[in-house]
């Protein structure tokens, strides 16, 4: 017996109306038998450190960090974990016991773990990231990590590549977007396009049956480019995994435990077709 409170973990973020960590999250504890509450906070632009403040005053577990906090976030933690450090940028925040809190970065491992989940190592593959943004950042550190033999990155905006292929010391900016198409085993799409829209983020002529295509939009869960991709006999990989599987590297960190990875995505799944019937 004990009289301590069940624990509390949250997502902070603004917007974060829409988020679908609460699903996912409660549905890992539910799974798992485990007495946490998790709960979302809007907290406005700006404020994350008294949202970290509040971590320690109300003694909560851990917390989700969505945009627009995460670099913040890395600055008003006691510690950064490798993941988060190499990106300045933070996704989760673990309350150690001695009150420290540690932020980490499993957007990119999260990815890796979806792959890897699905029979796919990344070790020595040759890969296309398309995108410069927050989302690409992590996954080309953890590829990177990871063992990825080549890493060429494509962006609309050539001058945010830079930053990005220091990230990890196989990547490099890609010289023509077709060639590094052709040249990779996995073709993954880390830009917005396609989010919400029937738009492609390359030419669907380059895509082969040998490729191993990625995408992390999930709204919709079945994009135009992963519909494109089927239609040309190559494996697919929904957003899906990516959300799913960080999540649950962030319930490890919390709890200790392995979660219960496929109610997890069912419950996200429920909740995308409950939205989707509300439009
Ligand atoms: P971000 O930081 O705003 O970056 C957006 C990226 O998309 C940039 O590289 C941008 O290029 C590119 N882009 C936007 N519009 C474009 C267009 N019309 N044509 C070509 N490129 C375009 O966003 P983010 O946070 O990286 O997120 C990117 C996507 O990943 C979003 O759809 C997000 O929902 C998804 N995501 C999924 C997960 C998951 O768990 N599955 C996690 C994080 C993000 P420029 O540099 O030229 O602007």
């Amino acid at each position: 017996m004990t009289d301590r409170p069940a624990p509390v973990a949250a997502v902070i973020g603004s917007p974060v109306g829409h988020s679908l960590s609460p699903v996912i999250h409660r549905a890992a504890f539910a799974a798992a038998g485990l007495d946490w509450s998790y709960v979302a906070f809007d907290v406005a632009a700006g404020r994350a450190d008294e949202a970290l403040a509040a971590m320690r005053v109300l003694g909560i577990a851990g917390y989700s960090v969505t945009t627009p906090h995460k670099e913040q976030v890395a600055a008003g933690v006691d510690e950064l974990a490798e993941s988060a450090a190499a990106l300045d940028s933070v996704n989760t925040v673990v309350a150690g016991g001695d009150g420290r809190l540690i932020g980490h970065s499993t957007d990119g491992d999260g990815f890796v773990a979806s792959l890897e989940a699905e029979g796919v190592g990344v070790t020595g593959l040759r890969i296309v990231v398309l995108g410069a943004g927050g989302a690409a950042r992590s996954v080309v550190s953890a590829l990177g990590r990871a063992g990825a033999a080549d890493i060429a990155v494509v962006n609309r905006t050539p001058g945010r590549v830079g930053a990005i292929v220091a990230l990890a010391g196989t990547a490099h900016a890609a010289d023509d977007a077709a060639t590094a198409v052709a040249d990779a085993t996995l073709v993954v799409n880390a830009t917005s396009v396609g989010f919400g829209t029937d738009d492609i983020p390359l030419d669907p002529a380059w895509l082969r049956p040998e490729h191993l295509v990625a995408d992390l939009v999930y709204h919709p869960l079945e994009t135009a480019l992963l519909r494109a991709a089927a239609a040309a006999g190559a494996r697919t990989f929904d957003g899906l995994g990516m959300l799913i599987h960080q999540a649950a590297l962030q319930q490890r960190l919390w709890t200790g435990n392995d979660p219960d990875v496929a109610a997890m995505r069912a419950a996200a799944e429920r909740e995308l077709a409950r939205r989707a019937g509300e439009v």
